[in-house]
């Protein structure tokens, strides 16, 4: 067990990892960020923040060197900068389940040797695979196979001619091509895995996005006894057969009633932000726990939840004027508490904050987080 006052190390300087280095300060842990941007938001609150690229070894060297184990907060981390660490100092996940859940080819064969469910698709290495595809895919989305995220990477395609057009447009990348489904909707599973197996896993959220990028999640998710109970158990089936430790999100779709894994992502999720606020114990002190060895946390809510992210169009008006929004309007919300990441310059599309509200009564929270939503100016959206 690492015991505090360990340094912990963590690759990648996002808001998830922003909120693990709250987690693990608060345990009495020490944390050193690893991330390229001078500002990222954990690198700005963390003990010591390495200003270097992920391959760069040096900087691996002197991770390894002071931090007692590391794990990550960003998918895309190589598999060998993962796998240099482990040499030296337990690293968790480990790069074998990340190197799955970055690439979505490994991803989607990885469902299905393993008798999990998902939507059809076809691997796409070339042009003639998107030839040899079969036709019933159409429409469908093609999506890059490694690096896409928030919607980035994907391209919306009616027919093979479209779908051609836009693999030459991604520069023939690898790309999966997925029939297009209709969702009636997203709901993803966040969950927390030990050395020794024991899983421990969040109520089921309920997700709506807009241009591609998360807008709200609902917790609990309007989901059927049965389908939140088969949703738990396929996402702790993927930890399992990943050999996973830490903290993982598993994205569902719904459609005509069934469950299909969308991705996986190895690492906190955007939609277990609330579990800061509304649960026992949060996804990043789970993270926290799994990586030490420590038991995991108490998972259960306190309250129902919904989740707002806040997206850097906010701080634009109308007519293009960059000004900060008026944070008192979502101060002044009983049960809303704010979380802004720090970050130094919001461009559209780009998370920069969020807000949970919390409280006893689902449909009553629901009804406040849109209502400041809307108060705070953003539009449009169902939920
Ligand atoms: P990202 O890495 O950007 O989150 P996703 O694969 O989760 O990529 O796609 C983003 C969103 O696009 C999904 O949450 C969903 O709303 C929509 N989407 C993706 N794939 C499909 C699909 N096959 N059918 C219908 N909608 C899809
Ligand atoms: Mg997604």
């Amino acid at each position: 067990m690492i015991l505090p006052p360990a340094t912990l190390g963590m690759l990648g300087g996002g808001q998830l990892g922003r909120f693990f280095v709250s987690a693990a300060h608060e345990m009495g842990y020490k944390v050193w960020v690893l991330d390229p941007d001078p500002n990222s938001p954990a690198g700005l609150i963390a003990d010591r923040h390495l200003v270097a690229a992920y391959e760069d070894f040096a900087a691996l060297d002197e991770l390894s060197a002071n931090c007692a184990a590391v794990t990550t907060e960003f998918e895309n981390v190589p598999a060998t900068t993962l796998d240099y660490l482990a040499k030296f100092i337990p690293v968790h996940p480990s790069a074998s389940a990340v190197a799955v859940c970055q690439n979505r080819i490994a991803e989607k064969t990885f469902l299905a040797d393993n008798g999990l469910p998902h939507g059809p698709f076809a691997a796409i290495r070339s042009e003639d695979d998107l030839r040899n595809a079969d036709p019933a895919l159409f429409p469908a989305v093609l999506k890059v196979a490694r690096f896409g995220y928030d919607g980035k990477g994907q391209a919306r395609v009616a027919s093979l001619e479209g779908a051609i057009h836009a693999f030459h447009q991604f520069g023939g990348e690898a790309c999966v091509l997925e029939k297009m489904l209709h969702l009636d909707a997203e709901v993803s599973v966040v969950l927390a895995r030990d050395e020794a197996g024991n899983v421990r896993n969040f109520a089921p959220g309920e997700n709506s996005h807009r241009h591609g990028i998360l807008d709200v999640t609902i917790v609990p998710a309007r989901l059927s006894p049965a389908l939140t109970e088969q949703a738990c158990d396929v996402a702790r089936r993927i930890a399992e057969k990943l050999g996973y430790i830490g903290t993982l999100g598993v994205e569902f779709f719904v459609c005509d009633g069934q469950l299909v894994v969308n991705e996986m992502a190895p690492r906190p999720h955007n939609s277990g932000h609330h579990t800061i606020d509304a649960n026992v114990t949060s996804q990043y002190e789970q993270q926290v726990r799994a990586l030490c060895g420590l038991p995991l946390g108490e998972p259960c809510e306190h309250s129902a939840a919904v989740m707002v992210n806040l997206l850097g169009e906010l701080w634009y008006e109308a007519d293009g004027h960059y000004r900060e929004p008026d944070w008192s309007v979502l101060h002044a919300v009983p049960g809303l508490r704010l979380h802004l990441y720090g970050k130094h310059h919001a461009r559209p599309g780009r998370k920069m904050g969020h807000f949970t509200v919390i409280g006893a009564d689902p449909a009553k929270v629901l009804a406040a987080a849109l209502a400041a939503r809307e108060a705070i100016g953003i539009q449009d959206g169902e939920h």
